[in-house]
């Protein structure tokens, strides 16, 4: 069992995979990613993730000339052939390598590529008792929807997230909470599930999408809404998703305790239902 890489469609050693200098995705983070998860044997979703890829190729206006088809295909040859039962796929795409002029190239062909590796569960005690978060300005451009390889700002933010003890950190713009460096943002107020709106200050969260599908399923009233820092200081519970993350309970902000200070009712509900969607969703 071992780490697959996959560049431009052919199986390459990890230690041998090489991109050009002039590669686009190095020079102006020209591209796009997706990070899809692997349950025992069976991809999380992976149709929702190429069809957000494709929107996301549209948005900047990238041409993915070697078939969304074959990307599916590869990736689910590179995970079997990894041997790995858990795993996170990593598709990355560029706009390809050209001397360097912040033009688009007039010709140049994506590299793509494909990382499979084994996904190690995270501690069991961080769903059990919850994780801590901390809350910094939301200081990225106004096109979040896309999922581009541009994550200074969302790195910046994690590493600040680390380095105060912290699990997350949480972007507020203007006084509202958008989402966080690597997931999406859920509050509980008056029993009611509230998540930013999807629109271009967000990403569109393959997995705030299923939560919004448990809410629904589990009869628990939610809203796509906007909610400020104070909403979420004084919310009965918080936590976040994300394809790694999966539910995440946040149980201290900067600081201050979250309601009980434990993972709350609705948002142990929703982690139990996606537990078990992860047992048996096979796209
Ligand atoms: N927001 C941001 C900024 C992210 O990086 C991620 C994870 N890639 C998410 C939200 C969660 O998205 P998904 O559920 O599709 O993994």
């Amino acid at each position: 069992m071992s780490t697959v890489v996959y560049l431009n469609g052919e199986r390459v050693d990890y230690e041998n995979a090489r991109i050009s200098v002039e590669d686009r995705g190095f020079q102006f983070g020209d591209g796009i990613y997706e990070v899809v998860r692997v349950y025992d044997r069976r991809f999380f979703y992976l149709d929702r993730h190429l069809a957000r890829m494709k929107k996301g190729a549209g948005e900047i206006y990238l041409n993915l000339d070697f078939g969304i088809d074959n990307l599916e295909r590869l990736c689910r040859q590179a995970v079997k052939e990894s041997g790995f039962k858990d795993a996170s796929v990593y598709i990355q795409v560029t706009r390809g390598a050209y001397p360097r002029q912040h033009a688009f190239p007039p010709e140049s062909s994506c590299t793509w590529v494909i990382i499979v590796r084994e996904a190690l569960a995270q501690p069991r005690e961080y769903y059990e008792n919850g994780v801590t978060g901390i809350t910094v300005p939301d200081e990225r451009w106004s096109r979040c929807n896309i999922k581009t390889i541009q994550l200074l700002a969302n790195s910046i933010a994690k590493e600040k997230a680390k380095k105060a003890g912290a699990y997350e950190a949480i972007f507020h713009r203007g006084g509202c909470i958008t989402e966080a460096s690597s997931s999406n943002v859920f509050i509980v107020r008056d029993k009611k599930l509230l998540t930013h709106p999807a629109n271009n200050f967000i990403l569109h969260g393959i997995t705030r999408r299923v939560v919004l599908e448990i809410a629904e399923k589990s009869h628990i009233d939610y809203s796509e809404e906007v909610f400020s820092l104070e909403d979420l200081f004084e919310a009965e519970e918080v936590f976040v998703s994300g394809t790694m993350t999966e539910i995440m309970p946040l149980v201290k902000i900067d600081g201050k305790i979250i309601g009980d200070g434990v993972p709350g009712e609705i948002t142990r509900s929703i982690m139990n239902s996606y537990e078990l969607l992860a047992k048996t969703v096979d796209q």
